[in-house]
């Protein structure tokens, strides 16, 4: 894998206290259509951070949220449209209209709770041209895939770059490929004989997503990523001695895994570029 450290954040996702998993995102058209981000006290927080305010990009717009909540120490900030027509938002957007009414949020009426979240791992498997990965005979594409398109800062609305271009090379690249080249016997890892423990999946999964969002998150800083390797190497040494026969278990080794390459790569990059930023 390479590049781990490039995560794109959305600068939007619907914040809902005590609602956590998949967020909902308010999209990009709604800012580039005339909503504007304001805090707590209705003030344009990104007037004169930057010469597009709310238009500039995802990474600054992020970056311009997570100060104004580190100054304000609230949880969101909020997109104001209401100075637009009920009628015209319901149509332009209906599915953000709908969600957000189903939260008890009339977009024409109240401004929209917002905060940055994960959004697109840039980096990944390492592959080639033809997608083919370091393994021989192993291919990746997709957002699993690093090809290098994307540099460190994945522009909006490109995924299908990754997905379809690579996806039919690897197509390609397999179909050409003689039987005789293909992989027969690679050995995945086995969990190891003896007595294994049996662990609280759930809770180690939200442990790990609690970690990743306090110290691998817009900002990062050297202590708060040695702090979090420390505690997701922790639970990966939990995990090398459990029992592996249940699939959210198998599942909660993987997120461990790439929580731990994620850490370690934000960590060995010192300098911010792209969407990796740090403080010191
Ligand atoms: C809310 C949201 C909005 C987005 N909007 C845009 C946009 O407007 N434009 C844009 O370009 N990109 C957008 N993206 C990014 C884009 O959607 C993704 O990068 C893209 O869908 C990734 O496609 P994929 O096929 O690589 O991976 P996925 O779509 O994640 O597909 C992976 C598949 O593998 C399956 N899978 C996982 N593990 C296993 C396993 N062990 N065995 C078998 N199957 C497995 C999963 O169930 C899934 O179906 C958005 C992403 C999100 C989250």
């Amino acid at each position: 894998v390479r590049s781990m450290e490039f995560i794109q954040f959305h600068p939007t996702g619907l914040y809902i206290p005590g609602e956590s998993g998949r967020t909902f995102l308010i999209s990009e058209s709604v800012r580039g259509e005339g909503g504007l981000l304001k805090n707590s006290s209705g003030e344009r927080f990104m007037v004169g951070k930057h010469e597009l305010a709310e238009l500039a990009p995802r990474d600054i717009v992020a970056r311009g949220i997570f100060r104004e909540l580190e100054r304000s120490g609230e949880q969101c900030v909020y997109i104001d449209m209401t100075a637009e027509d009920e009628e015209h938002l319901k149509k332009r957007y209906p599915t953000i209209y709908g969600e957000c009414l189903r939260r008890g949020i009339n977009i024409s009426k109240d401004r929209i709770p917002v905060s940055p979240v994960q959004h697109y791992m840039i980096g990944g498997i390492a592959a080639g041209l033809n997608s083919m990965s370091t393994v021989d005979g192993l291919y990746a594409c997709g957002e699993a895939a690093s090809t290098g398109v994307h540099g460190a800062n994945r522009l909006a609305s490109n995924s299908m770059l990754e997905c379809l271009v690579y996806g039919r090379r690897a197509a390609e690249s397999i179909n050409a490929a003689s039987a005789a080249a293909r992989p027969t016997d690679f050995e995945l890892p086995r969990p190891s004989a003896g007595k294994l423990n049996k662990v609280d999946a759930p809770a180690l999964r939200e442990k790990i997503r609690a970690v990743m969002s306090e110290t691998c998150w817009v900002i990062r800083t050297e202590k708060g990523l040695r702090r979090g390797l420390k505690e997701i190497s922790g639970i990966l040494k939990t995990l090398s001695e459990a029992d592996m026969s249940e699939k959210s278990v198998m599942e909660l080794l993987n997120m461990a895994q790439v929580a731990h390459e994620i850490l370690a790569g934000a960590l060995a990059r010192r300098e911010s570029v792209g969407a990796h930023y740090r403080e010191d």
